[in-house]
């Protein structure tokens, strides 16, 4: 079996080793036999969706994040809605999430129209939400991660949450909702990176880039001792 990989922006958006997610979502393939590759879609770099079967994309500054918008409107925007649409699994961290909503205001004003590839908004605020926080997926899995933005997400009815908060701010300190779901695209506000702190949740993202691919695939379970050890240590001393 053969996963590839789309890294987006890998250059310009990679805040707190979100980079990290490519690593975790490489090992635990590997670990199971599976062959990974991984390609880094840069500014000026197009991309066809139908070469991949996951894509990935991190988080930046608000400066980045404008930098870029001209590049995605070049027709990234439509081969990410072209996957995001047809199942393909992503995975987007922070500023990346943002990018998938209608629009991003930041704090000091300015606008950044987005692609509206799915049903929310941000607005920036000059106080930020930063802390180490968790919540939980619908699937029951307990997601720890660490989160600073100034953007508040709105969600709109056409998607749903990640999760529901534990504890900290989420998508915009308000609704106890982290995170945006879509079909087989997951936006969240965690850096940490998530991936590595959170192997079920990495396994969740892998099984259904194997079950697009190849049918239903089982996944072969790995030792997650020392994974679920650390993630337990992050709960008690900072979340519980
Ligand atoms: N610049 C965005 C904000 O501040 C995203 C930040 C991030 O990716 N950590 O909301």
């Amino acid at each position: 079996m053969m996963i590839k990989i789309a890294h987006l922006y890998p250059d310009m958006l990679n805040l707190y080793g979100d980079r990290g997610n490519i690593i975790a979502l490489t090992q635990r393939m590997r670990a199971r036999g599976i062959d990974v590759s991984v390609d880094q879609i840069t500014m000026g770099k197009s991309f066809n969706t139908d070469d991949y079967d996951i894509l990935f994309v991190g988080g930046g500054q608000d400066f980045e994040q404008d930098v870029l918008l001209d590049d995605l409107k070049k027709g990234k925007d439509i081969e990410i809605k072209r996957a995001i649409e047809s199942g393909k699994v992503f995975l987007a961290i922070c500023g990346g999430y943002q990018m998938l909503g209608k629009y991003y205001k930041t704090y000091d004003g300015k606008m950044l129209e987005y692609m509206g590839a799915l049903d929310f908004y941000t607005e920036g605020k000059e106080e930020r939400m930063i802390g180490n926080y968790a919540f939980k997926t619908k699937e029951g899995i307990e997601i720890v991660g660490f989160e600073n933005h100034s953007g508040r997400t709105y969600l709109g009815k056409g998607v749903e949450p990640l999760g529901t908060m534990i504890k900290g701010y989420g998508n915009n300190g308000e609704d106890g909702t982290e995170g945006v779901r879509y079909k087989n695209t997951f936006g969240t506000y965690s850096h940490g990176p998530i991936l590595p702190k959170n192997s079920k949740f990495t396994d969740l993202l892998i099984e259904l880039a194997l079950k697009n691919k190849y049918g239903d695939v089982e996944l072969t379970p790995l030792d997650d001792t020392l994974e679920q050890k650390a993630q337990q240590q992050v709960m008690n001393l900072y979340i519980k």
